[in-house]
């Protein structure tokens, strides 16, 4: 897995001071897209151990909230089978910090409830995050004014309660 960029103090994106990833690689192609480079799975560094090492790093403070995941899109399946024991780690050694995931997949898709290609990695990790804010971004429902979405269609999800009531929910703000 590559990644372009990595935010190692950022409010933009969840709830609190967050560290966020943003991996490189996606089929989605929405038109109107505010990162077309990270489509290509080969765009920015290769992620390796001394990048998970900084990652965990730049988690330590008490300052920071937590880790948040971003792309690209983190739930095609060469990034999420990465994802996966990278986020098991942090949260094995961050038990109170949270993981905030955004994905062009939505909550159904990822789920299996609706047909589409993310595999069984991605389902794996949903199970590891707590917020997902899921769906592709739809030019014609962009909206400035929206916290931590770019378009209307896009929810922000508690993904244990979703997952336990087996249908999508909301967060709560
Ligand atoms: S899912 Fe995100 S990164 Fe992928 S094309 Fe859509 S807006 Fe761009």
């Amino acid at each position: 897995m590559n990644y372009g960029e990595i935010k190692r103090v950022d409010i933009a994106n969840g709830r609190g001071v967050r560290v966020s990833l943003f991996v490189s690689g996606c089929r989605h192609h929405c038109q109107g897209c505010f990162n077309p480079e990270t489509w290509d799975f080969s765009y920015g560094r290769e992620f390796t151990q001394k990048t998970e090492d900084e990652l965990i790093r730049a988690l330590s403070p008490d300052f920071i909230a937590g880790l948040s995941l971003l792309g690209g899109e983190p739930f095609e399946e060469e990034n999420a089978s990465v994802l996966v024991p990278f986020v098991r780690r942090v949260r094995e050694l961050f038990p109170h910090k949270d993981v905030w995931a955004y994905s062009g997949f939505t909550f159904e898709e990822l789920t299996g409830k609706l047909p589409s290609r993310a595999g069984k990695s991605a389902r794996e990790l949903l199970s590891l995050v707590d917020t997902l804010v899921d769906g592709r971004f739809v030019e014609a429902k962009k909206d400035i004014s929206l916290r931590f979405r770019g378009s209307s269609n896009q929810r922000i999800l508690d993904v244990q309660a979703s997952l336990a009531a087996d249908r999508a929910a909301e967060r709560k703000e």
